[in-house]
């Protein structure tokens, strides 16, 4: 675990040594995920599961080997519970499409928290439009902590599904989704756990959470973008239908009547973004080889530093001040428009995210426009931190 291992740390901005806190909106590769799409390109370009040729059988290999990372990673029964997607957006798509539109009626209810990505909202949305079914939220109080209280009372009859975030991309709470699992499982409800910004801080064991879906993104976990996967108990991925038809995802096809293939291949409808997977699974090996525990410890520390000298900076306001965190602190600066603070900062060479973080109602809850977020991975140092707080204080003279 090294901070050598990420080339692009290196590069210059404004002239200036990047400081990357973007991590929580896209984290850096280390070179190992670099070289194992590299090699793919170079070494063994060729389709998968189709040919009889030895690339085919080679490209294969490494694909269906990321899968098994991946499962490894994730503690799941077996490689086939996992499907690659594009990411989170699309696994909670397919979900909504598939499994849940197969079960919902009009007048039924779903349940998201009001801590969710847009990525966990619209498409319940979408489906409540396809459905007549209505989306209830569970909210959080001020510190940014879900009112697990309420929830076995949102829960009705007519509730068919609940989906939740692992951990908050804007308020950075790790919510605890064994706990609602629980709750929902007691009323026959169903669950689908948003892992993107879990999977790079914390140890995530599908089994344990006894959660129905788990959604992982690629890229948020030191892996290449557009590539994720969804993470079905088999029960559930071979009752549902399909949501994507085309190759891949068929055993026989005639005019008359389409034979599906076997779970996972029955939800990866064409050819797959191979280098992409076989990313990711180096991704999923680097995890394992460094140790989630680890990784975790590390950017935990980051994160107390963080917080204890942010809350020294004359006018700043932590949004999101849950007692179980990720590394990621969004916060408000006095009289300073975050966009503003966003591009100062970006002359220091300080990359941070200004806005809602696609989370508009987690951050309306604050009565805030924006909010300004520093999102931190193991591979950055207290020294980053330090510059960081001293470019703000700079930051905040420039508008006094
Ligand atoms: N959920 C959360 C909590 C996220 O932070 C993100 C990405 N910002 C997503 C979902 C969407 O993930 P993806 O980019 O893989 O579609």
């Amino acid at each position: 675990m090294n901070r050598k291992d990420f080339p692009c740390l290196d590069v210059k901005v404004h002239n200036k040594p990047l400081v990357y806190f973007d991590n929580a909106a896209t984290a850096q590769r280390p070179q190992s995920v670099i070289d194992a799409i590299n090699h793919y390109y170079n070494k063994t370009n060729a389709n998968v599961h189709r040919g009889v040729h030895t690339l085919s059988g080679d490209a294969t290999d490494l694909f269906e080997a990321a899968r098994e990372s991946m499962a490894t990673l994730l503690n799941s029964p077996s490689e086939k519970n996992l499907i690659f997607t594009r990411g989170c957006t699309e696994s909670v798509n397919l979900v909504a499409q598939t499994f849940a539109r197969s079960r919902i009626s009009k007048g039924d209810e779903l349940i998201v928290s009001e801590m969710e990505h847009h990525s966990n909202i619209v498409p319940w949305q979408l489906l409540c439009e396809q459905t007549g079914a209505i989306l209830k939220v569970l909210p959080f109080n001020d510190n940014g902590e879900l009112q697990i209280e309420l929830l076995n009372d949102l829960i009705t009859d007519k509730t068919k599904m609940m989906a939740v975030v692992h951990a908050s991309n804007s308020l950075g709470t790790i919510n605890p989704v064994k706990q609602i699992v629980k709750i929902a499982h007691a009323r026959n409800v169903p669950v689908l756990v948003d892992g993107a910004q879990a999977m790079p801080h914390i140890k995530v064991d599908v089994q344990d959470l006894d959660c129905d879906f788990y959604t992982v993104s690629g890229h948020k976990m030191y892996g290449p973008t557009g590539i994720g996967m969804l993470y079905g108990k088999m029960e559930h991925l071979q009752a549902m239908p399909p949501y994507h038809g085309g190759g891949e995802m068929i055993s026989h096809v005639t005019f008359e009547k389409t034979v599906y293939n076997a779970v996972p291949a029955k939800f990866e409808a064409g050819t797959p973004n191979i280098a992409g997977a076989i990313g990711l699974g180096a991704a999923a090996d680097y995890i394992l080889r460094h140790s989630i525990e680890h990784i975790h410890k590390a950017d935990t520390e980051l994160l107390n530093y963080a917080t204890e000298k942010l809350l020294k900076v004359d006018g700043l306001r932590i949004i999101g001040t849950a007692k179980h965190k990720v590394s990621v602190i969004s916060f408000t600066l006095k009289d300073v428009h975050p966009h503003d603070l966003g591009t100062i900062l970006d002359h220091y060479g300080i990359a941070i995210r200004t806005g809602h973080h696609c989370t508009m109602p987690a951050i309306k809850h604050f009565n805030v426009p924006a909010t300004a977020r520093a999102s931190f991975a193991f591979y950055n140092t207290k020294a980053e931190i330090d510059y960081f707080i001293e470019s703000l204080d700079k930051a905040r003279e420039m508008f006094l």
